[in-house]
């Protein structure tokens, strides 16, 4: 029997450890990929932690349902090594990137194509075992998705910062009175969006953050205008420079901060977008909002259909590339101690 090697979560809040067990052999439709890349995600963080941040020193616990040691990693590309006795043979050896927002596949959400908000999901590295590993044993062939001519690490990163980032950018398309975006928080999915943004609207890119280093490495690659938010009066100044706001906003970090700044800088009948979960809580004024008559929504990942479009534009040459970093897969809890540092610009890509 062949060993996998895995980066593994054996305790909550608690360094990964390099656990080795049995190859998995796979079942019906399953696919057993073994895996050349898989992004770092900032949820990541978060599942290891066991918790999401609610604020006022309130957690909500996300280890529910889930058994140690679990293998984190939903950012994955890799070659079919093994496929289940109902699933096509042709696929051992092609190279694919992997969709993990993997639902039950049976409930109202599901049916409808809208497998991300699957009660009964069955997300890779979030639910079962995920990508910080040697092997992935994926559902069904359905969720790999090819991905030539791309580098492997453009195909891993588009499952989650890629979808995350396009998904949200998608709630603000057609909104014909829109004149500018703002995009706050430039992390791995931010600068993801900063590229597609540019290949989705005609309308100049505005980006904030409170990294200078982020904040020029956007400029680098096509943001009009970066703000940096603790900058004094800076709100009165955007007000004044946009003649009013930003029409549309799309917060990537998704914290009390960040939300605030968004509500201060955008326009009257203008939109927000959120999907970082950097956590916390943020309150707002109701007069304010209906005043400002202000549309927030909240968005998460993406569906299976938006990761087949992300991936036909990205194939297409559309869209460009992010900065990425790789690092051996061994070495992943170094990096998301950097990550928690505040440390990283741009994805890391760990590689077997
Ligand atoms: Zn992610
Ligand atoms: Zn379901």
């Amino acid at each position: 029997m062949a060993l996998m090697r895995r980066q593994s979560l054996v305790k909550f809040d608690a360094p990964l450890c390099e656990t080795i067990v049995d190859t998995p052999k796979p079942q019906g439709n399953e696919v057993l990929v073994r895996i050349e890349r898989c992004g770092l995600c900032h949820s990541d963080l978060h599942i290891q932690d066991g918790y999401a941040d609610l604020g006022g020193g309130k957690k909500l616990d996300t280890t529910r349902g889930m058994t140690l040691p679990f293998t984190l990693g939903h950012e994955i590309a890799g070659v079919v090594e093994e496929v289940g006795p109902d699933a096509s043979k042709d696929l051992i050896g092609t190279k694919k990137a992997v969709f993990p927002w993997i639902g039950c596949g049976k409930c109202r959400d599901c049916l409808a194509g809208d497998e991300n908000l699957c009660a009964k999901n069955r997300f890779l590295g979030v639910s079962i075992d995920g990508g910080f590993a040697t092997h992935v044993l994926v559902p069904d062939a359905k969720y790999l998705l090819d991905y030539d001519p791309l580098p492997v690490n453009v195909a891993a990163t588009l499952m989650c910062s890629g979808i995350t980032a396009y998904g949200a950018l998608k709630r603000l398309v057609d909104r014909p009175r829109q004149r500018n975006i703002l995009l706050i928080g430039l992390g791995g999915v931010g600068m993801m969006g900063l590229s597609f943004a540019q290949a989705m609207f005609t309308q100049k890119i505005s980006v904030a953050d409170l990294s200078p280093a982020a904040r020029d490495t956007a400029l680098q690659n096509g943001a009009s205008f970066a703000y940096d938010p603790s900058e004094p009066d800076v709100v009165k100044r955007i007000i004044k420079e946009t003649e009013g706001g930003f029409d549309a906003v799309v917060d990537f970090a998704g914290n009390d901060k960040s939300m605030n700044f968004a509500v201060a800088t955008v326009a009257r009948g203008g939109k927000i977008v959120v999907s970082g979960l950097m956590g916390g809580n943020f309150s707002l004024p109701m007069v304010q909002w209906i005043y400002k008559r202000m549309t927030i929504e909240g968005f998460m990942v993406g569906t299976l259909e938006e990761a087949k479009e992300l991936m036909a534009l990205a194939r297409a040459g559309k869209i460009k590339p992010t900065p990425m970093k790789e690092e051996p897969m061994g070495e992943v809890q170094k990096w998301i101690d950097e990550l928690r540092a505040g440390k990283v610009v741009g994805r890391i890509m760990l590689k077997n």
